[in-house]
């Protein structure tokens, strides 16, 4: 209890005790402790109006002097509001130099409510967006900024990548936007201005894709001419043929690979291209896979004419994949050719198509050469290889997981790898359920038996 609050007792003990006594005195007790009493009451109702003018009015300016009880009340008050002013002002001047930091940022921020609704956002975000106060303030973010790409990533609710954009006031501008949650409903949008990456990044695709395209035609002519000298030099005469014939030969095996190379190269140009618009068909992948294993069982045994693997091919036919036919074809036949390429005679070759509640997946496994851990990240990078030499000598361009990763991304679909060095690999490609196809009509498993 409080010091001032004990002196209030010991008062109104005094001041009872004191009536008691002039009541005895007068022979008028009752009289006088009710006259105490009301007295009593009314200070405290006279100060408590006091209290509340000052509360209203004037508390910014120092207490009234009051007697009693009442001044702690009215000092305690008074300090109290003091505190919080000062705490106030100290909270607003954060705010302002936060707000200050924000709307210098290049970065345009915008801060979404939970029902995407537009709450702040800066100056940048004003000049990229063309959000205009106060119209745009409580807006849904989706009514204004309306390009589909964004869309379907709000809606999606993952928010760990970035989506990128034309700005919806002008199209030469790219933007990259990221949403952040925080605090319990509520999003942060950040854009960023990525023209001049875009750019750079549209010029070197030109570059190689016309590049790609000019070389094709010089080198379709020059196979032409090389596939008929080969075939004519039977005829020439026999120094001719020991002089120029092996030259003939290791021609055609460079212009057949810079083909090969061409080729992969303005597919990877079209894939990168033409984003997300591609023909969807519903495609029998085991009778694409069945397909694409006889080529594989031809690449195995090429040299000596017996296959040097022992394959599977273990396909659900009942599970078909919404997809496009030509690029799930050249990515599910890199794969394959890939673990015929890396893995040494006698070795295994296990293809499995099948769905589960998941979706659908293609696992194309081998007990070939293996990858080393801290190459697997990096595998699907343009021109990476594990071993160059050998990955050249047996045609390979470094493009065909490149290829594989595009055309999994547009299908919404996940490439897994597994491997040990040694032992063998395992490439994994997982379909979403949406692109999955479930056909009951037609016979359950269908295996084929290859080797
Ligand atoms: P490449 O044309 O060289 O085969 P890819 O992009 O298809 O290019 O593969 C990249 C690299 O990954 C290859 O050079 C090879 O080192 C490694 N690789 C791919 N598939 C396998 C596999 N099944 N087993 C072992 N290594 C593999």
């Amino acid at each position: 209890m409080s010091e001032s609050v004990l002196s209030e007792i010991r008062r109104v003990v005094g001041l009872a005790v004191l009536l008691l006594i002039v009541g005895l005195l007068t022979g008028h007790v009752a009289l006088f402790l009710l006259l105490g009493v009301l007295a009593y009451l009314a200070w405290h109702v006279f100060n408590l109006v006091r209290f509340q003018r000052w509360f209203e009015t004037g508390k910014r300016f120092h207490p009234p002097e009051v007697w009693g009880v009442w001044g702690e009340v009215f000092y305690n008050v008074y300090r109290l509001q003091q505190r919080n002013r000062l705490r106030r002002r100290r909270i607003i001047r954060m705010l302002q130099r936060f707000q200050e930091a924000t709307a210098i940022m290049p970065d345009a921020t915008v801060v979404l409510g939970g029902q995407g609704d537009i709450e702040w956002w800066n100056e940048a975000a004003g000049g990229l967006f063309g959000l205009r106060f106060p119209q745009d303030k409580g807006q849904r973010i989706a009514n204004l900024v309306r390009h589909p790409a964004f869309a379907e990533f709000l809606a999606a609710g993952d928010y760990s990548g970035t989506v990128q954009f034309p700005s919806p006031i002008n199209e030469q501008v790219m933007l990259a936007v990221r949403l952040v949650r925080y605090g319990k409903e509520h999003l942060l949008l950040v854009a960023r201005d990525v023209t001049p990456i875009y750019r750079l990044d549209q010029v070197r695709r030109d570059f190689v894709a016309n590049v790609s395209h000019e070389l094709r035609t010089p080198l379709t002519v020059i196979s032409g001419f090389l596939e008929t000298m080969a075939d004519e030099h039977s005829g020439y005469p026999q120094q001719w043929a020991r002089q120029w014939g092996r030259s003939v030969h290791l021609m055609r095996q460079e212009a057949s690979r810079m083909q090969h190379l061409v080729e992969e190269l303005l597919l990877l140009s079209r894939l990168e291209m033409d984003k997300g618009v591609h023909r969807r068909e519903v495609i029998a992948v085991s009778g694409m896979l069945a397909m694409i294993s006889e080529e594989a069982v031809a690449l195995s045994g090429a040299l000596n004419g017996e296959p040097r693997h022992i394959f599977s091919v273990v396909a659900d036919s009942k599970v078909c994949l919404c997809g496009n036919n030509t690029e799930l074809r050249s990515a599910f036949s890199n794969l394959i050719f890939n673990a015929v390429q890396y893995t040494p005679s006698q070795g295994e070759i296990n293809v499995r198509w099948y769905a589960d509640e998941s979706g659908a997946h293609l696992e194309v496994q081998d007990t070939g050469l293996g990858i080393a851990a801290e190459h697997i990240p990096r595998l699907t990078e343009r021109f990476y290889r594990v071993d160059t030499a050998r990955s050249r000598d047996s045609g390979g361009t470094g493009l065909g997981l490149a290829i594989v990763k595009h055309v999994l991304n547009r299908h919404d679909a996940q490439l897994r790898i597994e491997s040990e060095l040694g032992k063998g690999s395992t490439f994994i490609c997982d379909f979403p359920l949406l692109l999955t196809v479930r056909v009951d009509s037609i016979k359950a498993e269908h295996v084929t038996p290859l080797s």
